[in-house]
């Protein structure tokens, strides 16, 4: 049975006995191109709902889109256009690099402009429930202190929330340090560049947070079993999602199952637009060319989705020597009929997706069952193509069959086996040389010599 850990209880819990699974998982913020650390994120949660389906759940995955924001404001001056120009630019880009990722599990993608009337709902529930004030000329705030569990998420206590606030929430009148804006009153100094919408809250535009429940509630409903982000989503955001949607609807948990993405780091700091350290997906694509999107695949899975993952020279590289193992490996079932994985192999891999998602453990499955006479050849044709379908690799594509290694190839890496046993190193480095300049490389491992083609 899959256990997932879940960030609010801090334990590994069961998946809501339920066929339905309703999935949320917050979108990007629309105003430049996307990096490699959402790319982690989004690879992720596109798994994880293909997997649920895999297994005969339905799930509703919904994200939304933040296409109101100051960062898009500022870009909109910057370049002196609009920021819904701005917006509809970069979601296009952003729909663009998921298609080239393989990511396409999202059921409904939502973007915040298309909600306005909601999110003014939800706002003067929460006014009229008190928990919700004004401060003139500024906008409508939320008061942590009437929120008596507000931190349960992150541990966090009001009189510590100061750090919580960020992008719109800086406000003198506030009640307290970490109360967070619901609603921006139209600010004249941002001028033309700032949208703005006609209300019974008086003319302005959504706050960060409030866009993400007021989506959630119009297609779930005010509870539903799993949200999903990145870790550094978890405050003040998602701590805010649930002060808000549990104080206007007065149900809890509004979420089952919290769960978080570690993040993707360079040099152990977190890969973001503002500290710089970033590479964009389409950068990256264009770099790594035909095989970057199962290399980004396989370093992300390489690793438990909830710890940090730094990228690197180094872990690229061992990715593409990995893949390339893998590559070579399928090649060689040249001709192979499929059949059946063995029972033993299937349970291993099994056993490490239900224990919350282990995927770095489910892919040394992969390595170890094809690596020598561990099962018959067609039942590796078979696992290849399972992990190709869970998780999106392409090995089979990529390395075709029909692309096996030739009897010319084959010949001399036969006598560079040979010489080399028989400790002649000229020869056998005078072969190596050959067959690199012909697109392989020879590898001597533990387990004897082994002949990968190139193909990064
Ligand atoms: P944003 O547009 O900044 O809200 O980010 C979109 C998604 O990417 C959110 O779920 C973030 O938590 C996630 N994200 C941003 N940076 C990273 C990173 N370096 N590693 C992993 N996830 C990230």
């Amino acid at each position: 049975m899959l256990s997932l850990y879940n960030s609010l209880s801090r334990s590994e819990e069961p998946l809501p006995d339920q066929k339905k699974i309703r999935l949320f998982v917050c979108g990007p913020t629309v105003y430049d191109y996307l990096h490699l650390g959402n790319a982690r994120t989004y690879v992720f949660f596109d798994f994880f709902a293909k997997f649920l389906r895999a297994r005969g759940y339905d799930v509703d995955y919904l994200q939304n889109i933040t296409d109101v924001d100051d960062k898009i404001i500022a870009r909109a001056m910057t370049d002196g256009t609009s920021t819904d120009k701005v917006a509809r630019f970069f979601t296009d880009a952003y729909f663009e690099d998921m298609e080239a990722l393989g990511v396409d599990a999202v059921s409904t993608y939502a973007p915040a402009t298309q909600f306005i009337s909601q999110i003014v709902a939800q706002v003067e529930r929460l006014i009229d429930k008190g928990f919700a004030y004004k401060i003139e000329g500024d906008g409508w705030y939320f008061d942590i202190a009437k929120d008596p569990e507000y931190g349960k998420l992150s541990g966090r206590t009001a009189a510590q929330a100061e750090d919580g606030v960020s992008r719109i929430d800086d406000s003198i009148g506030k009640r307290n340090k970490g109360d967070f804006c619901l609603w921006k009153f139209t600010q004249t100094s941002l001028s033309d560049f700032e949208p703005r919408w006609p209300s019974s809250l008086g003319p302005g535009r959504p706050g960060w947070h409030i866009e993400d429940t007021a989506i959630s509630e119009f297609h779930f409903g005010p509870q539903y079993e799993i949200h999903g982000g990145g870790v550094d989503l978890k405050f003040p955001h998602h701590e805010a999602e649930i002060a808000q949607q549990e104080s206007a609807s007065g149900l809890e948990p509004f979420v089952r199952i919290w769960m978080h993405t570690g993040a993707l780091t360079v040099e152990g700091k977190k890969m973001s637009k503002s500290a710089g350290n970033f590479v964009t997906i389409r950068d990256f694509l264009e770099k790594e060319g035909r095989h970057a999107t199962a290399l980004l695949r396989w370093m992300a899975f390489s690793h438990h989705y909830r710890s940090p993952f730094d990228f690197s020279e180094r872990a690229l590289a061992q990715a593409k020597k990995e893949l390339e193992t893998l590559y070579t490996r399928h090649m060689e079932l040249h001709g192979c009929t499929p059949e059946d994985v063995p029972a033993e192999w299937m349970a291993r891999f099994n056993d490490a997706l239900n224990d919350d998602l282990n995927t770095p453990k489910a892919l040394s499955v992969l390595m170890e069952a094809t690596k020598g006479g561990t099962m018959a050849p067609g039942a590796k044709l078979m696992l290849f193509s399972l992990f190709d379908t869970t998780f999106g690799f392409d090995i089979g594509k990529t390395a075709s069959l029909t692309d096996a290694i030739s009897e010319e190839i084959t010949g001399k890496f036969e006598e560079y086996k040979t010489s080399r046993s028989n400790k002649q190193f000229v020869q056998s480095d005078a072969l190596r040389k050959e067959l690199e300049g012909l697109g392989y490389e020879v590898r001597d491992t533990e387990d004897g010599s082994m002949i990968v083609k190139k193909f990064f």
